[in-house]
């Protein structure tokens, strides 16, 4: 029996353990061990059919020293505040360890986006603006997509806020679409940022990419894109990757010994992320049982779905051929496993880090916004790779001048930073 993880006692442990070994200030530590600001509420929308539903939702502010708060929404049947608040803490650590100007925030629906029309979802976004839209704002807290959320979705939400206050507001949220205030280069950016993570833990550890497989967990946005470019940038391949299937209400994982073509694979995926099993056994793909992906014999694994799934009664599916552990989800690895981690050879890139791309681009969506300007694709993807490969230095130049886990040091980085601000300040 797997135990259950509470993600925000999960955030709270690592940054406690880091907070020690920095001797941090009680008083600097109550300020970061919990959110600034949380808002709860009800959503009431009307249904297709003519009856009202009411839906939970939340946005946690975690810390906005560094500027205002940023961070995705989820829309997810199990949402839970503690979900919320650890999420929100960890982009705190995002934004700080990529060095953008932005704070750490998180919300969240406890909503089955499967279950609604595209009518009712459009409400529903409509709905959690109406909500919240006098906390939020370019120079406040600045939403963006996240689990169960979609570009078209911040297309409605930047719209229901414009018509709120009146005024065309396109930075009061990132991810949007392109055409509709968004970005270039941000739909990949997610997956494109953990293969630039990977290469630079790669030459680290003077591995040739190209002789490196991988299996990931998750087929959504930020596994199709890592799994495209770890194929087209790194030359590497990819075995398997696993989905849930939304109708068997469990995840199968696909895996191909010779290589998966996830462009082929995103052809055959709904917008849930549900690979259509009879089309991938037609394509000679193997379907395996949910944990299989972590079970593979690869060089790198990137668990890139949800978070809690490495856990102490899991870590030991891995199996000694891993070199890397590329966290593209949000919190996928409990602390007991990092405690195996910590005693082994796996290069972990800690989440906050790996999965930066996504946020340092909607950064620059927001600086393309305030502009009224865009930029070229290749523009912006020369930045995201700068800036990451920067944080990637930072982290583990910090790791090897202070001997210690990955995670820790990326603690170290984003904590130093964020203290800094508050100084600044005058709040502490
Ligand atoms: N939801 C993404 C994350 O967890 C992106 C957040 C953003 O772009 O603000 O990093």
């Amino acid at each position: 029996m797997a135990t259950p993880v509470n993600p925000f006692k999960m955030a709270q442990h690592q940054f406690d353990e880091v907070a020690e070994q920095l001797q941090l200030a009680d008083n600097i530590r109550q300020v970061l061990r919990w959110p600034l600001r949380e808002f709860h509420f009800q959503i009431p929308i009307q249904m297709d059919d003519g009856t009202m539903q009411c839906f939970r939702g939340y946005r946690v502010q975690h810390n906005d020293a560094s500027g205002p708060s940023k961070g995705g929404i989820r829309f997810h049947p199990a949402e839970t505040i503690d979900t919320v608040r650890a999420l929100a803490t960890w982009m705190t650590w995002k934004c700080a360890v990529a060095d953008i100007p932005l704070g750490g925030g998180k919300g969240g629906v406890i909503v089955d986006p499967a279950g609604l029309s595209d009518a009712e979802k459009q409400r529903l976004c409509r709905g959690w603006i109406d909500q919240m839209w006098r906390n939020i704002g370019p120079r406040l807290d600045v939403p963006a997509p996240d689990v169960g959320t979609t570009a078209q979705m911040m297309g409605w939400m930047m719209d229901e806020y414009s018509k709120l206050i009146g005024q065309f507001t396109p930075g009061v949220i990132t991810g949007k679409p392109l055409g509709g205030g968004g970005s270039k280069g941000r739909t990949e950016a997610t997956g494109f940022g953990v293969v630039v993570t990977i290469r630079e833990a790669a030459k680290r550890l003077g591995l040739d990419p190209a002789k490196c497989t991988a299996s990931l967990q998750g087929f959504g946005n930020v596994s199709q894109y890592a799994s495209k470019f770890f194929i087209e940038m790194l030359g590497g391949t990819v075995v398997a990757v696993s989905c849930w299937d939304r109708q068997d209400k469990t995840s199968y994982t696909f895996s191909k010994d010779d290589g998966l073509d996830p462009t082929f694979l995103m052809s055959i995926t709904d917008q849930y992320g549900t690979i259509d099993k009879g089309k991938a056994r037609d394509a000679a793909i193997k379907i395996e049982d949910s944990n299989a992906w972590m079970e593979k014999d690869v060089d790198v694994l990137i668990p890139a779905a949800i978070e809690g799934v490495v856990t102490k009664e899991t870590v030991s599916l891995i199996k000694p051929t891993v070199k890397i552990l590329a966290e593209g989800a949000n919190g996928p690895c409990t602390p007991e496993a990092d405690e195996v981690f910590k005693n082994s050879d796996i290069y972990v890139i800690p989440d906050f880090l790996c999965n930066a791309g996504g946020v340092v681009c909607s950064y620059f969506e927001g600086v393309q916004n305030d502009m009224n300007y865009y930029w070229e694709l290749d523009e912006v993807i020369d930045k995201l790779d700068k800036k990451l490969t920067n944080a990637f230095q930072s982290v583990h130049e910090m790791a090897e001048m202070s001997s210690v886990y990955n995670r820790n040091a990326a603690y170290m980085v984003a904590i130093d930073r964020v203290v800094r601000a508050m100084q600044l300040r005058g709040w502490i």
